[in-house]
């Protein structure tokens, strides 16, 4: 079993979709081991996506994930990080496959609802970005 980190976006969190979100996300057999609702500032914000400075979209993005409050989940399957990535659909809403999670919610390519750790970004910095050993639980 592998670990990965989802986060449900300031603009999914702002339409009450956080619900439908966490379903169909373990409807797809993932099993939540730690989650917590935060509002990052923009030097958190920042931080979190600091493999993304310098490109054109950063400012925007930094401004937009602490735009309000995100919920933050680490989430344990086989393979989940490549597996999550299929159940969210591409970073485009346009482009993702029909029932992705972006097809469905995500308005534009930057307001795409969540955020999935890539698999080959080291999705444990992720996860520990937001979580200490103590805040994940294994049942
Ligand atoms: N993003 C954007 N414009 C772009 C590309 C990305 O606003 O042209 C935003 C979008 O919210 C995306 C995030 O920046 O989810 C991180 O981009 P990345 O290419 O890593 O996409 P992801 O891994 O989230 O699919
Ligand atoms: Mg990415």
């Amino acid at each position: 079993m592998e670990k990965t980190l989802l986060i449900i976006k300031p603009d999914a969190v702002r339409k009450n979709l956080t619900g439908n979100i966490l379903k169909q996300v373990m409807d797809a057999g993932f099993k939540i081991i730690g989650m917590k609702m935060l509002w990052l500032n923009k030097e958190q914000g920042g931080k979190f996506y600091e493999i993304h400075k310098g490109k054109d979209f950063y400012n925007w993005l930094v401004d937009f994930i602490s735009s309000g409050p995100v919920v933050v989940a680490c989430l344990k399957a086989d393979s989940a990080p490549a597996r999550l990535r299929e159940v969210v659909g591409a970073t485009d809403p346009k482009k993702a496959a029909p029932n992705t999670v972006r097809n469905l919610y995500g308005t534009s390519v930057g307001e795409n609802v969540v955020h999935a750790s890539a698999p080959d970004e080291n999705p444990q910095r992720e996860i520990d970005f937001f979580f200490k050993a103590g805040d994940l639980h294994e049942y």
